[in-house]
């Protein structure tokens, strides 16, 4: 009889039944129970974790620091990275000092920007919860629907942040949450007494569900698909939610709100700029004749608007903010070696395109993608290419010969 075949400590199982054993000075682990090791201690240090994370405190930035923070990222819109600043920082000090002996409670400081879409509502919020490390999610609220309808629950918004908080239940609850589009949800009439609406007014009730700080179940997978899964439960007394909205016409509600003539503003160039620059007058009232619903409104006391980009700021856009699209497609052809150079009438010309195509800031990368994709696919493969010049000549020629401009002609 031979020896006894040496096996896992572990499982039991011999040499001959597994691919590697390793030993120790008193027994041996086999490559199968040190995978399921490895993942048990993943899981364990995970939790554990989270536990400390719960109670280690927000590093609390002063408005002034969060504003000139976002001044590196998003061009111009100072009222709102004002508006936004004060707002963000009453939130975390609110979240960070619990109830003191006095008891009062500060209420939530949830914001509604007004603005055009692609003028930085999203990048503002985004880059917020960048700054303070807290889990960030986007949600449209044109998909949003009441329960029992056909699109998504509300209850899908606090899915996405969960799954941004790595289905960490307590950072989720200290997350910021932004809600694109809630215009598209504004009662369509006046009258209640309408046919029932369910993508605008019966949305606004189940998202008051969200904002009124209860506790909310969730399934972590999201969706209906998965009608096994375990629901987490979120209390949304913390999370900041941050909407944003175009809120087309508003301008005219404000104005006559605050008895101003706009009529035939839209025919004169002066007076159309006349008619944006009313945004900043923008109060509650003007959200409700909208169609808001007063309860919601309530939900969100700070309320802020945002310009239309003009000429100016979009060239800013193109290099100034820390990932600028200049900076990013320089950095690019660096990696391969070369120098990549613009002209600035290029940066210009970017720019017209941007507002004739009326693309806005959101144009910018598909024009630059437009310009330069035959130099990103020929480039590479050039070994004596170090520097790439890019000309107003080169520029009109490749755009003109794109899709984008294309699809304008057509
Ligand atoms: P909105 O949410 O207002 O529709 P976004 O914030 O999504 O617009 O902006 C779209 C893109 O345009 C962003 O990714 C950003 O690159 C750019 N952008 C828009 N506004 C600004 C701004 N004020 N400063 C810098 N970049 C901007």
């Amino acid at each position: 009889m031979s020896k006894k075949e040496t096996s896992c400590s572990f499982c039991g199982r011999p040499r001959s039944q597994v691919r590697i054993l390793i030993a120790g000075i008193s027994g041996h682990i086999c490559d199968n129970c040190i995978i399921q090791a490895e993942s048990i201690v993943k899981e364990e240090l995970n939790d554990r974790n989270k536990d400390s994370q719960i109670s280690a405190p927000l590093t609390l930035m002063k408005p002034q620091e969060i504003k000139s923070k976002l001044d590196e990222y998003v061009i111009g819109q100072s009222a709102a990275k004002r508006t936004l600043s004060v707002a963000v920082y009453n939130h975390y000090k609110r979240l960070n000092y619990k109830v003191g002996k006095d008891d009062i409670d500060i209420d939530k400081s949830n914001v509604v920007l007004v603005g055009r879409t692609g003028t930085g509502k999203t990048l503002l919020a985004k880059t917020i919860a960048r700054m303070l490390n807290v889990p960030f999610c986007i949600a449209d609220a044109t998909v949003l629907t009441e329960a029992g309808y056909v699109g998504e629950d509300v209850e899908s918004i606090l899915s996405r942040l969960l799954q941004a908080a790595d289905y960490n239940a307590k950072a989720a609850e200290q997350g910021i949450v932004f809600i694109d589009e809630i215009d598209k949800i504004a009662r369509k009439s006046d009258n209640p007494s309408i046919t029932r609406d369910v993508s605008g007014e019966g949305v606004q009730q189940a998202l008051l569900k969200l904002l009124e700080g209860a506790e909310v179940n969730v399934p972590p997978q999201g969706g209906r698909k998965h009608p096994e899964q375990k629901m987490i439960s979120i209390n949304t007394k913390n999370i900041l939610f941050i909407c944003g909205g175009a809120f087309d016409g508003i301008e005219k509600l404000i104005a006559s709100r605050v008895n101003r003539q706009t009529i035939g503003f839209s025919n004169s160039e002066q007076e159309r700029v006349d008619g944006e620059s009313l945004l900043e007058f923008v109060n509650p009232t003007d959200l409700k004749t909208f169609g808001l619903i007063p309860e919601l409104i309530g939900r969100f006391p700070v309320l802020s608007y945002l310009q239309p980009l003009d000429k100016k700021s979009l060239r800013r856009i193109l290099t100034e903010p820390k990932n600028a699209l200049v900076k990013q497609y320089t950095k690019l052809f660096e990696i391969d070696g070369v120098d990549l150079k613009f002209d600035g009438e290029v940066l210009d010309y970017i720019v017209e395109k941007a507002i004739e195509f009326k693309l806005g800031a959101r144009g910018l990368r598909s024009i630059c993608e437009a310009i330069l994709t035959e130099a990103m696919f020929d480039i590479p493969s050039k070994a004596d290419t170090n520097e790439f010049r890019v000309t107003l000549d080169y520029a009109k020629a490749q755009f003109d010969n794109s899709k984008l401009a294309k699809l304008k002609a057509a």
